[in-house]
Formats: structure tokens, sequence, C-alpha cells
């Protein structure tokens, strides 16, 4: 008797804590266990991460962000795991960016790192060089992307083997490109697909094992398409903005476990907080997550784009790595992204599946 009136009022003071700061019921928190070089110039300027991983040596895997500066100032950053800038690309206002492997170019097997380049309104193409230090540009026919270019995914097709990039606008249009490569060692893109959201759409991520994509209306919640190159515009809602998901939706990343098990994760940028579904079946709501300030580097906050690695990226990241965009907390200077051991968000899941 006496557990369970305390099991109650715990749970009171818990729900009492979540409406004074209007957060989700089911929430945990987590600090970060590194960050990257803030972003050299004033405003929000650091916008999305991928990663790109060293098959080789894991552990010297590099976190590749885009620089949104406008003008000619952005391109994409690179970072080692300790979140170090190694290397800075100053190639346009770069906003989303993401990472294939294995992508058939003039005879050889490379990896792309694709990014959307708003200075330019075009598909920025890159291959992998030098242990993932440098970026080759290898764009072929430039493509210039009705509406104006804003968030990017890739996505491989279990189907006919090719790799597409899924783009977003500001008006809500979802563009489906393929992506060839030419005897040249460019990469050409298609249009393919392409229907509409209903109003302002950036994050996307496509799971290339199930053959999903899930796009993020920013002020509307989350939606579940077919990926397939011939899909319809059939969509299932995963869930829509309210109290857990407080506008913008912005990022989304997919954890694969095994045996299709894993996580799909949201921004939900309106009130800091990481949304974690299911990432198989009906996509079910787990639980949310904030990265709150620790001893030595400060939380997130804003985000927009995040990131997930679903292995070991060596002894700083043995379950893999969560990348997460933070604005500068109203300084105007400083976003950058802040990085978290997965072992330190994993368990939390977990004890909520029993
Ligand atoms: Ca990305
Ligand atoms: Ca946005
Ligand atoms: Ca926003
Ligand atoms: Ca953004």
């Amino acid at each position: 008797m006496k557990f369970k009136s305390l099991f109650v009022i715990t749970l009171a003071a818990a729900g009492l804590w979540a409406c004074k700061e209007d957060l989700p019921r089911q929430m945990f928190d987590v600090v970060a266990t590194s960050e990257t070089t803030p972003g050299p110039h004033k405003g929000d300027i650091i916008d999305d991460p991928a990663v790109w991983v060293n098959k080789k040596d894991r552990s010297k895997s590099v976190i590749v962000g885009t620089d949104k500066s406008k003008e000619g100032f952005g391109g994409l950053r690179l970072y080692d795991l300790q979140g170090e800038e190694i290397n800075f690309l100053q190639v346009g206002a770069m906003n989303n960016v993401d990472v294939r492997y294995n992508f058939p170019l003039a005879g050889e097997k490379v990896d792309l790192v694709v990014a959307s380049n708003r200075d330019e309104n075009t598909l920025a193409v890159f291959k992998v060089v030098e242990e993932g230090r440098n970026l080759v540009d290898v764009t072929g026919r430039k493509v210039n992307p009705v509406g104006g270019i804003y968030g990017l995914c890739l996505y491989r097709h279990k189907g006919d083997g090719h790799v597409y990039a899924f783009l977003t606008t500001k008006s809500g249009l979802v563009q489906q490109w393929r992506l060839t490569g030419n005897k040249e060692g460019a990469v050409d893109a298609r249009l393919v697909r392409s229907f509409e959201v209903g109003s302002k759409t950036e994050g996307v991520v496509a799971d290339d094992e199930k053959g999903n994509l899930y796009v993020a209306e920013e002020n509307v919640g989350l939606w579940r398409y077919s990926a397939a190159p011939d899909a319809g515009e059939s969509r299932v809602q995963v869930d829509q903005v309210g109290k857990r998901l407080a506008d913008d939706v912005e990022g989304l990343t997919l954890y694969y476990g095994p045996k299709g098990t894993g996580f799909l994760i949201a921004s939900s940028q309106g009130n800091s907080t990481f949304s974690v579904y299911e990432r198989q079946g009906d996509n079910k709501y787990i639980k949310s997550f904030r990265i709150i300030d620790g001893p030595s580097i400060k939380g997130a906050r804003k985000t927009d784009g995040i990131t997930v690695v679903s292995h070991s990226l060596g002894a700083l990241y043995p379950a893999g790595l969560f990348v997460a965009h933070s604005d500068g907390f109203g300084t105007g200077v400083g976003s950058n992204f802040k990085l978290v051991s997965w072992d330190l968000i994993e368990p939390h899941l977990k004890q909520q599946k029993k």
C-alpha cells in the first residue's frame, strides 16, 4: 500500500513538473559526450549533420555538417569524433546533408555526400576522399528543383538498387531524384516522382531496409510515405504537432536495430526535445528526451538537424552516436552540434518497452 501511494505521488509530481515546463510526459535527460567547434559566423548558421563511417577504423569516422551562411560564406564543415573541425569546404549555403556508400561511379565504388545548396538552388554531390578528411565535387548536370531547395535525404531502393535524393521545399513539395554516375565520373540526377505534403517541409529520412519515407511537415506533424520511386501519394500520420511534438518538427533520423527493429527520432524544435518512435510497424511513440547542460558542455537548444549512427564508433561511442544541432543560446554566435554516446540514450528506451 505504502509503495503504491508513493508511486502515485511520484507520478503526480512528475506530471506537475512536466506541465510547468510544458514538456512531454514521457521524458528523460542526457548530457552531451562532446561537441563540435562552433560555427564562426554570426547567426544560427550550422544546420544539419551526417556521419561518414570509416570502415577501416570506425574511431576515425567523420561528421559532415552544413553551414548555411549566405553570400558565399557557407559550405560543408568536417569534424572528427572529438568534435574538432578538420576541414571546411566553402562551397555555398548548404542546408541538409546525407551519406550513402558504394555508389558506382566510372568503374569505381565511391561514398557519396549529397547536400542541398540554397545559394544556387542545386543538388551538390561530393565523393569522399582522403579517409573522409576531404570531399571532391562530382556534381554532373546541375539540377534546379522547382520551388527552392530546402531539406534533403538519400535513399537506396532495394527494388532497383538505385540511390535517390529526396528534396523538400518551403511550400511543401517533395521531389524524388534518381542519381546516376556518368562515364566522366560525375553524378547526374533525374526527377522520377513529386508530391505535395501541404505546407512547409524540411526534415526527411528514408529507411533503406523497409522502403519507408518519413517527412516532417513543420507546423503539422510527421508523415510516413513509401519511398519507392513508383509509389503514389498515400500516407499515414505518425504523430501530430501538439504537446509532445512542438513546432517546428525539424530533423529526422533512423536508428537501425537488429531484425528490422530500431527507432525513428524527430527533433521537436519548439520545446527543444527529441521524440522517439518505434522504427517498425506503426511507429508507436516511445519517449522523448532532452540534451541538458552538463558540467562542461551546454545542452541542445532549438535543434534543426539530427543524425544517428547505429553501431560502435570505437571507445568514445561504443553503441553508436547521436548528433544534434544546437543554436548559440540566443547569443547570435556559436551554433554547433552536440555529440551524445548512444549508450546514454538506449537504456531509457529499453526500460519503456518492458
Ligand atoms: Ca542529415
Ligand atoms: Ca526548418
Ligand atoms: Ca525552424
Ligand atoms: Ca534546418
